[in-house]
């Protein structure tokens, strides 16, 4: 134990302070709280100094690990740096003080923010128009597939209830499906890792209210054949929904609504570089073809001809999906970074992001199985190491990467390899840093035949050791104080 893994309760000295309260500022005030309001007795707090919280808390922010600690090369889901600027203009008091029921005259600089997103996002997928009110990646889903159903709806179409999903999925697909009410339906890959055109045809018919896909899907690769599977779903009625929370590889050069696509979300989260931090706030814009917009949830953002901004409802939309307008900080954040980048170096994001995951790919295809050995796009995947006779697994390898101070890449996903390492460096990596990276990955290897128990019990460094995960995931030992005496 170091000295500051103590607890903060047993550093308290009784006395000690760390700041100073107006005196008799709160006794005054006391009288006017309903008596079953005022606490009994004094709160069980520490008794510290200023530094002995700020110990405490920096170390604590410390035994995790986040994006500005170390390279972090999630596979599907985009961990790029989240530059500082974006948290600079989203604390700036003229939006940080807002409150969402100002009516929209005082709010003209933050409905044009919304505005100019919008038509951004829109420019840059070939989409129509954005709701922003999604708070997630699977939210923006859900809101698409029911953006979807009231388009069927509305025309009286109500035998459509079935989503084609390819098995490469990301997870949150047939599961949005299924809370939308949908029915899911699986459609196979080739062994070349994409849709397979002969297993769609036969799923096509009038009940078929769309597929779900990504492209490129979640193997790194570019379904080729978009423009004939467009033609296919379109021309038995469905729609086409693209799942854009990894559009890293795209961004400025590709656009879903020249493939054929008439919905899709965006995690704001991933490509456009706000932070994933805990689970949130995140943000998942949902965009669609002209002949959709009408249906997007309520409330909108419209400019009006006096060249005003108003927040609007319609009655054909599909409902509300959040209150208010969305993670309005978040949005700030990847207008920023749009503004950033600008034009001409967005369209740099995709190149340099595919070089980036096709070097890696290259330079460790000599430790690493490398089931699909074409050019891949933003990621790829391995299928655990080259030499299997060790017994060590991918989970020993991504375990293993902590002790160096990497964060292990996204593992046992997809489905479709046994051992799978999902690798996604994005292009806000320096090549030192990948170079390093892929130093580790050829020294695990060689750790995995001359010291494999070394690998099984990893990591050794790190806080806590190999968890129990399922157990991890039931039971979480959210306090510390439960986290440090376990
Ligand atoms: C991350 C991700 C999602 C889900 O986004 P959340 O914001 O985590 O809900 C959906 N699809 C793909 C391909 C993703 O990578």
């Amino acid at each position: 134990m170091k000295y500051y893994d103590k607890l903060i309760f047993e550093l308290s000295k009784k006395g000690r302070r760390g700041f100073t309260l107006p005196k008799n500022h709160w006794a005054d005030k006391t009288s006017e709280m309903p008596k079953e309001l005022l606490r009994g007795e004094d709160a069980e707090l520490p008794e510290v100094s200023e530094l002995d919280v700020v110990r405490h808390y920096t170390n604590l922010s410390n035994m995790n690990f986040g994006v500005d600690t170390g390279f972090y090369p999630l596979g599907s889901c985009t961990m790029k740096y989240n530059p500082k600027i974006n948290e600079e203009i989203a604390a700036l008091p003229g939006f940080n003080h807002l409150h969402p029921l100002q009516p929209d005259e005082t709010v003209q600089g933050a409905l044009e923010v919304y505005y100019n997103l919008n038509q951004s996002l829109a420019a840059i997928t070939g989409m129509s128009e954005f709701t922003f009110n999604p708070f997630a990646g699977a939210h923006g889903e859900l809101t698409g597939l029911m953006t979807m159903r009231r388009y069927h709806e509305m025309r009286g179409d109500d035998k459509r209830v079935k989503v084609i999903v390819p098995d490469s999925a990301h997870g949150t697909n047939p599961a949005s499906a299924a809370v939308c009410g949908l029915e899911v339906v699986e459609v196979k890959s080739t062994p070349q890792g994409t849709i397979d055109i002969e297993s769609l045809r036969p799923l096509l018919d009038d009940t078929i209210a769309g597929i779900m896909m990504t492209n490129p899907n979640t193997l790194g690769l570019f379904e080729t054949e978009i423009k004939e599977i467009a033609e296919l779903v379109h021309g038995c009625g469905g729609l086409l929904y693209y799942d854009g929370a990894n559009f890293n590889p795209l961004l400025g050069k590709v656009r879903p609504g020249d493939m054929g696509f008439d919905i899709m979300h965006l995690n704001l989260h991933k490509t456009f570089s706000t932070p994933h931090g805990g689970g949130g706030p995140g943000s998942g814009p949902v965009g669609v073809a002209k002949h959709l917009a009408d249906y997007l949830p309520n409330p909108k953002v419209r400019k009006g001809n006096d060249g005003l901004f108003h927040v609007i409802h319609n009655e054909e939309a599909t409902g509300c999906v959040s209150a208010f307008m969305g993670n309005f900080g978040v949005l700030l954040k990847a207008y920023t970074y749009i503004l950033m980048l600008g034009k001409e170096n967005v369209r740099l994001v995709g190149p340099l992001a595919t070089l980036n995951a096709n070097y890696i790919k290259e330079c460790l295809k000599d430790s690493y199985k490398l089931p699909i050995p074409t050019v891949c796009k933003h990621e790829f995947v391995f299928d655990g190491l080259l030499d299997k006779f060790t017994g060590v697994t991918t989970l020993d390898v991504a375990k293993r990467l902590l002790d160096y101070g990497f964060h292990a890449p996204t593992i046992y996903f997809p489905l479709l390899f046994h051992q799978a390492i999902m690798i996604e460096p994005t292009e806000t990596e320096s090549k030192e840093t990948i170079d390093s990276f892929i130093d580790i990955m050829h020294k695990i290897a060689e750790e995995a035949i001359s010291e494999p128990d070394t690998l099984r019990n990893a990591p050794h460094n790190t806080p806590v050791r190999r968890l129990d995960e399922t157990t991890a995931a039931k039971h979480p030992l959210l306090n510390y104080r439960e986290l440090l005496q376990s």
